[in-house]
């Protein structure tokens, strides 16, 4: 095996392309998937040693992988981290990040425009074993403030938020977290690792589904995540190595394969999607804006928070949410109008989707607490794909006119 001891100093581009690469002896160019679960060692005193830890190696794919090292590898470089470790789903780094470091009698302050699986884990799963809950306004800092206490162990947050696009600001909630000594951990999917870096803006942790703009092509789950050394080598890793979702070695070489591209694809998704929701934001099909526009966008200047998205962001990012005329009748007609977006609730993918949240990701809300988080059944999201935009406009544009 053979490594470059220069990665850390390449600039992004090469590092999505060439770091963390592990070269086997026939000196492949491209990176190999050790589809193995398990390894063999020399002699007995060398199996001894490498369950030890007193010799490096590996034992076995449940506690680390070549394939899945790179992957690891690659991610730290582009996050600026100092470790990290790739589960098989977004949900299950989510649940890792959170279960290696709670035990009963802690609480968790967290943002309560998350994604929908986050809040089960919140409201359902973590109170069965002792540990309490705190959902806030995420935008609202004085309610941080107030729910922040020394019991809080993590402070848990998604910016841009899915799938209203509130924008969080990460530095004043991390110095609120860390005035008591609570660790910040950040959902950092509809940001991508391109356009924000939450680790430089406070938080001590950041979790990726890999599912989403990482494998970016639609074909795989993963996720991935970050923090400091000791947190990976002491907390996360016996976690994981015991309760076992690991990443297996093919999702992990799809999720290098995709790293290879993802600036490329974020930014062109990005000028995609400021186009897009620039040609729809005066739309006559889009319903009349209450407090907030009837269509959102982090990069566009009338966005709520616009002024925080440029401060923390280096752009508006892939996703666009809207509200068509005709409540739920209107979000439907003008999904079942599309001819060239997908309706699906993934996103991030090369292939421009669309979803209803109130009806599919969010449905396990209630209708009050959806409109408490400003999910109205009238909300669309769509996530911009690789598509030309001028095709995406005119779906969308004609299927906005049904809608009405
Ligand atoms: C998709 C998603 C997840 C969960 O990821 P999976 O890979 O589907 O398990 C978590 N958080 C956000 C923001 C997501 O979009």
């Amino acid at each position: 095996m053979s490594k470059n001891e220069n990665e850390k100093s390449w600039r992004l581009a090469t590092q999505l392309v060439r770091g963390g690469t592990l070269r086997s002896g026939f000196g492949e160019t491209s990176e190999a998937i050790f589809m193995t679960s398990g390894f063999r060692y020399d002699s007995a005193e060398a199996a001894e040693a490498r369950f030890k830890n007193e010799l490096p190696g590996f034992v076995y794919s449940r506690f680390g992988n070549p394939t899945v090292e790179m992957f690891e590898q690659r991610m730290t470089l582009l996050e600026g981290a100092e470790a990290a470790r790739a589960t098989a789903s977004g949900m299950a780094a989510v649940n890792a990040a959170l279960m290696c470091q709670l035990k009963a009698g802690d609480e968790v302050v967290c943002a309560q425009a998350v994604f929908g699986s986050i809040r089960y884990i919140m409201e359902e799963l973590l109170p069965r074993f002792g540990v309490k809950a705190v959902l806030v306004d995420g935008t609202d800092l004085s309610a941080w403030e107030r729910a922040v206490t020394p019991k809080t162990r993590i402070v848990f947050l998604e910016t841009p938020a899915n799938p209203t696009l509130e924008v969080i600001d990460l530095p004043a909630v991390a110095a609120i977290a860390h005035k008591h000594g609570a660790r910040v951990v950040v959902d950092n999917v509809f940001a991508t690792p391109v356009l924000q870096k939450p680790l430089q803006l406070g938080a001590d942790i950041v979790v990726y589904s890999a599912t989403k703009h990482i494998d970016g092509q639609g074909r795989c789950l993963g996720g991935v995540i970050l923090g400091s050394q000791d947190f990976v080598t002491n907390e996360l890793t016996p976690y994981l190595r015991h309760t076992g979702p690991a990443l297996s070695p093919f999702n992990a070489w799809v999720m290098l394969k995709g790293l290879e591209t993802l600036e490329l694809r974020v930014a062109r998704m990005t000028e995609s999607a400021a186009r897009i929701a620039d040609a729809l934001a005066g739309h006559p099909g889009l319903a009349a804006p209450t407090n907030v526009p009837a269509l959102l966008y982090p990069g566009r200047s009338d966005h709520p928070q616009a002024a925080l998205v440029r401060k923390q962001m280096a752009g508006g990012g892939n996703m666009i949410a809207f509200r068509p005329k005709g409540v739920k009748a209107g979000a439907f007609r003008l999904l079942n109008a599309l001819k060239l977006v997908d309706i699906s609730n993934n996103l991030g993918d090369s292939k421009s989707l669309i979803t209803h949240p109130a009806t599919t990701t969010h449905q396990r809300l209630s209708a009050e607490e959806r409109a408490r988080l400003g999910i109205g059944d009238d909300l669309v999201r769509l996530s911009v794909g690789l598509e030309d935009p001028q095709d995406l406009i005119d779906d969308l544009s004609h299927a906005l006119e049904k809608a009405g």
